[in-house]
Formats: structure tokens, C-alpha cells, sequence
């Protein structure tokens, strides 16, 4: 598998916030901006044809409705799968009815998209990859999700915004690569992990690569300047392959 980490950054800092392309057409999560982000790093955005939302703050699903103006203004009637959590269809409407007044379901009727709306751990078979979601601990969005893509005998995982708790272990066990949440320069709060939690993780499994996201500008000095082994600090749409 390719991962090319589009952005790793939380919302406050001067990168892109935390998206991934996995194989030039499976998009983790839609910030706000990553639209446009993409062209400027010269990706076809008409090419993605899956998309994995993680949960539904802004910086992880604000440019959906810009994913879909494209396709409806290129006249692209591809197939595209968006997995993301109960509640994405009704927050979207919501995003419509905001920015593009009356466009909601005339794009949704000149479009091929489908949603698949959940709420637990569940296994989705999409052609040559199993995407496995991971219910994760973040403050008080209730659901948020974690990922592991599975393509032939290769694991990645994601572990969307979450502060450190059992599952995010395990999403690490069970992956051959893991990008997690690294917004805090010290210790993780109820919402999110920090420096210190990701190095006790990476002592934990040294023989596994993470990948540090959603960082604030602060901590991703702080990770600069105090390298773990087994820890990649990603550059603007630095290529992974697992
Ligand atoms: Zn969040």
C-alpha cells in the first residue's frame, strides 16, 4: 500500500490538517481546505473513489461538499463509497443548506455516492481491501473511529482523534504501520494523545512504525527535537509504503 500523508497537522497549526491518500484514491478524513490542498499537489481529485471519515469535526469532514461539487461539475459518475459514522447524511444536508442553498439534492441525484452510515466495529469488504473500524475515545463525540485498511497481507492504521485509551494499542498491535494522534506537546487530555503517550506506545511496540498527526506546531517541534526510534514526523505529502 502507498499512504501519502496530505496533511498532519491539527487546525491550529500552519500544515494541512491530518488527511491521507491511501493508493492515489482512498481519502482518510476531508478537512476543510484538503480539496483544494489536493489539486495544488496535482491529485485528480476525481480519482478518489472511496473516502473513510473518522468523526464529524470540522477539520475531518467540513470539504466533503466540495469533493462532491467536483464530481458534479465534471459531470463524474464514477462510484464513490464515503464509510462514516451515524449522523454524517443529516450533518451534511446541514454544510448545503449553509454554503450552496438548494444544491443538496440536485448534486446527490447527478452523482454516484454512497454513504455507509455506522455506529460500532464493523468489517466492510471494498474490492481488494477489508476496512475495519475501531470505536476510539474522543471528549464528546460520540462515535469516533479509528481504521485499519487491510490490502492482501498488509495493515494500516489510523487512529483518527483519540485520547490514549485500549483501542489505540490495539489498532497499533494489529497494524503493520499506525498514524495516530499527536496534538499535545506533553501528556494526551480526554480528547487527544501527546508526545508522552506516543513514546510510551512506541517503547511499547518498537518493532512497529507510527506516524505522527494532528500535531500543533509546538509539539511537532518538540518531536523534531527529541526523535524516537520508531517515529516518522511526516512532511507535506511525504510517501509511506507499507
Ligand atoms: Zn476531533
Amino acid at each position: 500500500m502507498k499512504i501519502n500523508i496530505i496533511g498532519s497537522g491539527s487546525i491550529g497549526s500552519g500544515v494541512m490538517s491530518a488527511s491521507y491518500l491511501i493508493d492515489d484514491h482512498i481519502l482518510v478524513d476531508v478537512p476543510n481546505g484538503v480539496i483544494k490542498y489536493l489539486k495544488h499537489l496535482n491529485y485528480d481529485i476525481l480519482h478518489i473513489d472511496t473516502i473513510l471519515i473518522t468523526h464529524l469535526h470540522g477539520d475531518h469532514f467540513f470539504d466533503l461538499p466540495f469533493l462532491m461539487l467536483g464530481k458534479y461539475f465534471n459531470k463524474d459518475k464514477t462510484s464513490i463509497k464515503v464509510i462514516c459514522p451515524y449522523g454524517t447524511i443529516k450533518k451534511l444536508k446541514l454544510l448545503f443548506r449553509i454554503g450552496f442553498p438548494y444544491d443538496f439534492r440536485k448534486v446527490m441525484n447527478s452523482i454516484n455516492i454512497e454513504f455507509i452510515e455506522y455506529k460500532g466495529r464493523s468489517n466492510i469488504r471494498l474490492g481488494e481491501y477489508l476496512i475495519e473500524t475501531r470505536n476510539v475515545k474522543h471528549g464528546k463525540i460520540k462515535p469516533a473511529f479509528g481504521y485499519i485498511v487491510h490490502k492482501v497481507n498488509k495493515k494500516v492504521g489510523f487512529s483518527g482523534d483519540s485520547m490514549h485509551c485500549p483501542a489505540k494499542d490495539k489498532i497499533v498491535e494489529d497494524s503493520d504501520v499506525s498514524i495516530l494522534d499527536m496534538s499535545l506537546k506533553a501528556e494526551g487530555n480526554h480528547s487527544h494523545m501527546g508526545y508522552l503517550d506516543i513514546k510510551d506506545i512506541c517503547n511499547k511496540y518498537k518493532d512497529k512504525t507510527i506516524i505522527a498527526t494532528h500535531m500543533h506546531n509546538s509539539t511537532r517541534q518538540v518531536a523534531i527535537d527529541n526523535p524516537i526510534e520508531n517515529l516518522i514526523i511526516p512532511k507535506e505529502n511525504q510517501e509511506i509504503i507499507v
